[in-house]
């Protein structure tokens, strides 16, 4: 090795370093030699601190327990490692870690210690930070979490958790858009999430997102991406807020302006704009609906006999029935008071007409304790053939009033129908 190259290493180590003898009586080891990285760090000069004990760095916060446990692994020949708070020249206090280690002479006794040591007071207050945060952003409302750029979760808060029932442990290294996928949003709404992160700006929209145990749960969520320095995303951080009550007061709400309170089926405004949408995807796709318009028959005399609340019931019951009868993607509407309409989207008249039947048979055998039965006439017209949808319901009312001349209880299909049968298709042998 070259001559001086050791003291010249040591002078300009980034470590403090400092060599005492190995006295350890009542004054303390004397320092023998110090860095200019120990100066700096004590604010003591070389000089100053030649010949002085290490302990005069030491003060009211130095923990003692510290201290012992240093003077004990040195007096035994062990090296000592730990952290204490020391005092600069100043006054002014700082968090240190140090490793002293003996050295020994020929014959195996200790003559010196040597201590390298560094100032870790950033680096505690930044471990200090970072664990604020992190009770930050559990304590807080809104649910976080944060994925790498391969987009992994790598943390997820308290609420998260609470949101969407996974824990931390659930959901570390995994991907949230496979976990939480709905398959509420279409391909458009990930295309603009995907694009405006690339394009660097926060996607902030209402997501619909699925729960650990399966339910679904509605959001405002943003995510952002995070850059180095360099521009490369390094992570993405979202930010959901539960808005799940307000939809569900909008549900509510909604639910309110569109169904009939009595028999919660489509009131006649929400009927009247399912009917203009099944008419309109008839005519861009080609294919048939109908309606069928049904009445009660001899309503009249059921309030007359029984009272309104009696017959308030009979609607609600022949309500349930024809709710029952039909597809989910039919629209059932309570039309006028006791007379209903069903919008039937890709059905043609004949299959209408069976379903009228259904419908028919299946209400007339429903029997009411104190009113018995009651019968229903029904009219039945198939769409688009070219007219709007308001001609297909004209249709299907002139066929229901024809079912009612014939004698009530009947289906009648729309005369003018190019595929249907004019005239009564089916009912009762003897009129009612
Ligand atoms: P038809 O066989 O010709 O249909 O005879 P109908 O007696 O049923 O005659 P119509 O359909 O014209 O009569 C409907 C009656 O229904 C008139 C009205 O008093 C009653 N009604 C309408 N809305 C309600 C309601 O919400 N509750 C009750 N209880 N009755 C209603
Ligand atoms: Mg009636
Ligand atoms: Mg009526």
């Amino acid at each position: 090795m070259p001559a001086g190259l050791l003291e010249t290493a040591l002078s300009q180590a980034y470590n403090a370093i400092v060599l005492t003898d190995a006295d350890l009586g009542a004054g303390g080891c004397k320092i023998l030699y110090c860095n200019p990285a120990f100066c700096r760090m004590t604010g003591y000069t070389a000089a100053e601190l030649m010949g002085q004990t290490p302990r005069i760095l030491q003060g009211p916060l130095t923990d003692p327990a510290v201290l012992q446990r240093l003077r004990a692994c040195l007096a035994s020949g062990q090296p000592f490692e730990g952290r204490a708070i020391n005092y600069r020249k100043d006054g002014s206090s700082y968090h240190v870690e140090w490793i002293t280690s003996p050295i020994f002479n020929d014959l195996g006794q200790i003559t010196h210690y040597i201590s390298i040591q560094q100032d870790i007071t950033q680096l505690l207050q930044a471990q200090k930070m970072q664990a604020l945060m992190g009770l930050a952003l559990d304590a807080a409302p809104s649910s976080v979490f944060i994925t790498d750029a391969q987009q992994r979760v790598m943390y997820a808060n308290r609420a998260f958790a609470a949101l969407s029932g996974y824990a931390q442990a659930d959901i570390l290294g995994k991907k949230p858009g496979q976990l939480l996928h709905s398959g509420v949003h279409d391909a458009d709404f990930y295309q603009s999430l995907q694009s405006s992160l690339e394009r660097g700006q926060t996607f902030k929209a209402a997501f619909t997102n699925r729960r650990k145990d399966g339910s679904l749960y509605h959001c405002e969520q943003s995510v952002a991406a995070l850059h180095d320095a360099a521009g490369q995303t390094t992570h993405y951080v979202s930010v959901a807020t539960d808005v799940g009550h307000f939809v569900a007061r909008e549900q509510a709400l909604q639910n309110l302006a569109c169904r009939d309170p009595l028999t919660s089926l489509l009131n006649r405004r929400a009927g009247e704009e399912a009917l203009q949408r099944c008419h309109a995807a008839a005519q861009v796709s080609g294919q048939a609906y109908a309606v069928i318009m049904a009445d009660i028959d001899r309503f009249k005399r059921v309030n007359d006999l029984h009272g309104h609340a009696a017959g308030d019931r009979i609607i609600a019951a022949v309500a349930q029935q024809l709710s029952q009868s039909v597809r989910s993607t039919d629209a059932v509407v309570r039309w006028g008071g006791e007379e209903f309409l069903i919008a039937l989207p890709g059905l043609g008249l004949p299959a209408a007409l069976e379903l009228a039947e259904r419908i028919r048979l299946a209400v007339a055998d429903c029997h009411d304790a104190e009113v018995g039965r009651v019968t229903l006439s029904l009219g039945v017209a198939a769409g688009p053939a070219g007219g709007t949808e308001i001609d297909t319901v004209k249709r299907a009312d002139q066929a229901l009033y024809a079912a009612k001349q014939q004698g009530r209880n009947r289906v009648v299909a729309d005369c003018a129908a190019p595929d249907g049968r004019p005239g009564n298709i089916s009912g009762p042998a003897s009129p009612t």
